[in-house]
């Protein structure tokens, strides 16, 4: 019996029946929770500003729906007191590595050896982004120079770009790799059709840049004018002219943002004619999540 019970039964309030099954409902949906057979999920911190890390966050109860349901968090310094980096299903890795920091290039080592999935969480880790700008010669580390994309020092299986990327992508992507790992036949067909793309987008490289629109885009001919690109970008270095994009090269932090949402960019055949049943799955998946948002 809850506090407030007591207190009322004490005051001789009588409990209303409506909240006794609200009561008993939460009762029951908690004994149903599955504990057993979750993913081992990591968020291992390279130089980053823990902005993707707060994306994750931003799913709100969705998070902690995945976190009760389908992964336990192995591993994340901001969070929790797991000094060293452990064996991951899939490992979150925010920001790029400074290849002067010996410690981080062995994190990022380290995180490969041991994580069946790597995941570029963000453009930082995925482009350099912001960190492509960094020339050293600070305080109080001057020769912390150069940083480069994660995909520069390991192989990358899955990108999620974005500065901050959105807090759906993760939760989808986290969703899809649990089906990956611990779904029936058929889930793990959807859900290798849903992260192609984004496997996709780790192969073609590591740099972002509005540049890529002009290049694998509009000199392909394959710009239709949608301006997605220009809502997408987080600086608004975007605008359209006459139907087409026009970049503001030095606002430009090349987060490869623009380019990832970008419908003309590496729009993938295989998994739009799904999208009814991916986005169906998610929502199943976190149904109780969504309900107490
Ligand atoms: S998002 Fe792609 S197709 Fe749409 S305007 Fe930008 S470059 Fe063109
Ligand atoms: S133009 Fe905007 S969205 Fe595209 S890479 Fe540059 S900052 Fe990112």
């Amino acid at each position: 019996m809850g506090l407030l019970n007591s207190v009322k039964k004490i005051m001789g309030v009588e409990t209303k029946p409506a909240q006794v099954a609200m009561e008993k409902k939460a009762e029951a949906t908690k004994e149903k929770k599955p504990v057993t057979n979750k993913i081992k999920l990591g968020h291992v911190h390279m130089s980053g500003c823990t902005g993707c890390l707060v994306s994750i966050a931003d799913n709100n109860l969705g998070l902690i729906k995945i976190l009760d349901d389908y992964a336990d968090l192995v591993y994340c310094l901001t969070l929790a007191d797991v000094r060293h980096i452990p064996e991951m299903d899939v490992a979150l890795v925010e920001g790029s590595v400074c290849i002067q920091d010996h410690e981080s290039v062995e994190d990022i080592k380290e995180t490969r050896k041991k994580s069946k999935i790597v995941v570029a969480l963000g453009s930082c880790a995925c482009y350099g982004n912001i960190t492509r700008f960094s020339r050293g010669g600070q305080h109080n580390q001057p020769q912390h120079e150069s940083f480069l994309p994660i995909g520069d020092l390991i192989d990358v299986d899955v990108y999620i770009p974005g500065c901050p990327p959105s807090p759906e992508l993760i939760r989808n992507v986290a969703v899809m790799a649990y089906l990956l790992f611990e779904g029936n036949e058929d889930q793990k067909a959807l859900a290798g059709k849903y992260l192609k793309p984004l496997m996709d987008l780790a192969k073609r490289g590591t740099t972002g840049c509005f540049c890529d629109l002009m290049d694998d885009v509009i000199n392909q001919g394959l710009c239709m004018g949608c301006g997605t690109c220009a809502a997408s970008c987080p600086v608004r270095a975007i605008t359209l002219e006459f139907g087409k994009p026009q970049g503001e090269r030095d606002l430009c932090i090349k987060c490869g943002s623009c380019y990832g949402a970008c419908p003309r960019s590496f729009f993938n055949l295989d998994v739009i004619p799904e999208f009814e049943s991916i986005n169906e799955i998610i929502a199943d998946a976190l149904k109780e999540g969504e309900s107490n948002d």
